[in-house]
Formats: C-alpha cells, structure tokens, sequence
C-alpha cells in the first residue's frame, strides 16, 4: 500500500514554468516560444508514442498500415524495457524500425538537473519540449520508493499555505510528460521490470504540483499506461492521487481509475478551509467527506489519506484534532499531519513540535497510528513550496520583450 503522506514533505515535485503558453491561446503559444530557453530543442513534428493508451497506440501504428499485434511488441519495448530508440527493438524487422523511427518519437523529458540528498532522496528538475520544467522526487524507505508526480505547469487554486498557488496555471501536462516523469525516473533508477531484480520504484503519488482532478482526462490516460500490466505494471494499490477536494470528480477518479485517494483537508470547520483551501467555498467539508465515504473501492483495507498541514495557530487547537477525528468517524482512513513548509513571503508558520505532539496524541487515542511524517530531502531544498521560488518564469511583458528580440 502507498503511503501517501511520506511523500507530502518533498513537496512533491513542483513544476516551473519558464514560459506562458495555453494549448488554446495562440497568443500565448507564441510568448511560449519566446519564453523557450537557449538551448532548448525546437519541436519535434513526429508523433510522440508515449503517453497513448493501447487502442490509441494501435490507431497510430494502424496509421502506417501495421496490423494490431504490433502493439503488444511496442508496447513491450516502450514500457517493459524503456527503450528511447526504435533501433533498439530488436524483435521488430529492420525496416519496420526505420520506418517507426521516420514516423514517429519516443519522448523523454531532458534531465538539467540532479540532487540527491543525504537521506537518499533524489530531486530531478525536468524539462519538457517547449521549456516547461518540472522537479521529480524520488523518495525512498526501507519497504518501498515512491515517486512524486505532477499533474500540471502550476495551478489554478489559490491555496494560501501553498507556494504553487501563488503562481497562475500556465498548462496541463500532456499523458506523455506525465507519464514521461515516470520513465524519467525509471531511466535513472534502472527501474524497468526486466533487468532490475530490486525494483526501485514501487509507488507514484500524485502529490506534486497542480490539481489532478481538474486535469483528469490527462491524468487518467498516464495512469492507464503506468498501471497495464505489461509495462511499468505499477498496480492502482500502489498509486496515491491527492485532491484539495473536485468533488464532482471523485467518484469518476475511483470508478475509472481506482486508485488511493488523499484528500487535502487542512481545517475542521468552513470558514478556516475557505481560507487555506478555498476551493471549498465551492465544496465545503460536508459534501467533500459525503465524497470520501461513497467513494468507489474504499473498505479498511484501502483507506483514505487525510492530509493536514499544521500551521502555528490557524489549525491546531487541541479541539481542532478533536473536530478532526469526530468528522472523519466511519471513513475507513489514515490521517497525515504534515509540518508546514514555509516558503518566501509566506504567511503561515509551522506549528511547534509539542503542539504537533499533542496534536497527534488526541488522533492516535482515536486509532490513527503514526500521524506525523519526517520531512525527507531538506537539504536538497526538495520540500513543498521550496522549489518554485528556484526558478522564474517570464512575465508575459518579458515573453513578449523576447519575442520582439
Ligand atoms: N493539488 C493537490 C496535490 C498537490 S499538493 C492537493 O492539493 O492535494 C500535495 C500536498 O502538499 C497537499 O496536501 C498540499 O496541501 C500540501 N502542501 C502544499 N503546500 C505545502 C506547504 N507549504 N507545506 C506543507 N504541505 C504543503
Ligand atoms: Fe494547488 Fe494543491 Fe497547492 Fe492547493 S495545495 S494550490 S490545489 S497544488
């Protein structure tokens, strides 16, 4: 089983943006160009393979006349053995080869940067074809490594204890540089079920930036390719996605995909969660837990993950821990009490370490065991809300200064 809140404190990946672009906005694409470092590599025009689902990948291939068993053969050199060269496909015919190389890619987000902590977490900083960056974390324990994800190049929601919501959405990440996150960190780990006798990676968790509910299609299409059985073959038990609550996009996200839920909670009554969360002013906490304990698969053995983030006299009152536990009573679930991550300009400071305490002590009275997370990869600056302020992205005045250059 994941355990979602040992990720919590990297933070997760945390995506940056380096140029503004909206896959609508024409405009936009244009600043995006602009915004595109030196160096980075122009756009490639063959379709990228990675990233399609089966039946999308067979439409493509079926594009250039191959018949559907190819698929599987494919689809095994993609994912089973994470080749980045169709020469490598030594199964296939040499001009078959040519001739996928010709049509299409197989994409790879470029690595700029690597960092491995003293406790072994390692914090990859990614870049994806027109310059967006993301940071990946790997973190790994004694029983597992787990890999920290994200969903999109920033967010809409304005968390207030949350460095990423102080910057606007740029885009959704595609299936492929989702999924590309994923591979990414296979590469490196020499992860890839064949060859790989202790396999690394064992768990993904959706905690990075961006909200996963809002960009479900995407989010769901990576998550098919990470959960088939004859790839990556990472099972839905080993997948954690963390809402800060889309309520409506909950049963969706159980029924078609299955995976482990964490919710972002932060506060026992509405008006404290409208503050630090406020998407609920849109689904406040009733509707949200009526969520929880309707969703789909959710029994004592797949609980749901509260996550809540301790902040010095905003959450974390003796009587809030009490709140806490009445609200969640008859939800099979797991509680994560994060210490809070400042980041510059925040406004919140991290509760002290005997408030934490007596904190936990009133949730493990009520059952939860082990409450509260060590925070993992300090040093590497890979703690929520500590990347982003790393890097700039351009303001849309600068895009166009440097598209006018
Ligand atoms: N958008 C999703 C997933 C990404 S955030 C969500 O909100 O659930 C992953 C977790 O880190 C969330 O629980 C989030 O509330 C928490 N988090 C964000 N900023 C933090 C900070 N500065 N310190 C500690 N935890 C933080
Ligand atoms: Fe977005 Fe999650 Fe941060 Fe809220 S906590 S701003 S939903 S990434």
């Amino acid at each position: 089983m994941a355990r979602p809140g040992d990720a919590y404190v990297v933070a997760m990946s945390s995506v940056v943006a380096n140029s503004p672009s909206s896959a609508s906005d024409a405009r936009a694409e244009l600043l995006a160009f602009a915004g595109r470092p030196a160096g980075a590599p122009a756009v490639d025009p063959r379709p990228d393979l990675i990233g399609l689902e089966r039946e999308a990948l067979t439409e493509a291939l079926a594009g250039i006349g191959l018949p559907k068993f190819r698929t599987g053969q494919v689809w095994h050199w993609l994912y089973h053995r994470g080749v980045t060269d169709f020469q490598e496909m030594t199964t296939l015919a040499k001009p078959l080869r040519a001739q996928l190389a010709e049509t299409f890619r197989i994409s790879r987000p470029a690595v700029v940067t690597r960092q491995d902590s003293v406790d072994g977490t390692i914090k990859w900083l990614l870049r994806f074809a027109d310059g967006n960056e993301a940071e990946t974390v790997f973190i790994p324990e004694e029983d597992r490594g787990t890999l920290c994800v994200s969903s999109q190049v920033g967010c809409t929601l304005t968390c207030s204890f949350c460095h990423t919501g102080t910057q606007r959405l740029v885009r959704n990440l595609t299936p492929a540089e989702i999924v590309g996150q994923v591979l990414a960190a296979l590469d490196h780990l020499g992860g890839y079920p064949t060859g790989a006798p202790d396999r690394r990676l064992t768990n993904i968790v959706l905690m990075g930036m961006g909200e996963p509910l809002y960009n479900f299609d995407n989010v769901a299409s990576a998550l098919k390719v990470i959960m088939d059985g004859e790839g990556i073959a990472l099972s839905k038990r080993r997948i954690t996605l963390s809402t800060s609550g889309v309520v409506p996009m909950m049963a969706r996200c159980g029924a078609e995909l299955g995976v482990n839920l964490a919710i972002s909670l932060h506060a026992t009554t509405d008006p404290v969660r409208d503050e630090l969360v406020p998407i609920n002013r849109k689904w406040p906490i009733a509707e949200l837990l009526e969520a929880c304990r309707t969703y789909p698969g959710v029994n004592n053995a797949r609980r749901i993950t509260f996550e809540y983030v301790m902040l010095a006299g905003v959450n974390d009152a003796p009587e809030d821990a009490r709140r806490l536990v009445g609200l969640i009573e008859g939800i099979p679930a797991k509680i994560n009490l994060i210490p809070f991550n400042p980041w510059p300009g925040s406004r919140y400071e991290c509760s002290d370490d005997d408030t934490i305490e007596r904190f936990a002590q009133i949730v493990l009275k009520a059952g939860y065991a082990s409450p509260v997370r060590t925070p993992r990869g300090r040093d590497i600056l890979a703690a929520c809300g500590q990347l982003k302020s790393e890097s700039a992205k351009l303001t849309r005045r600068e895009a166009r200064t440097a598209a006018a250059e």
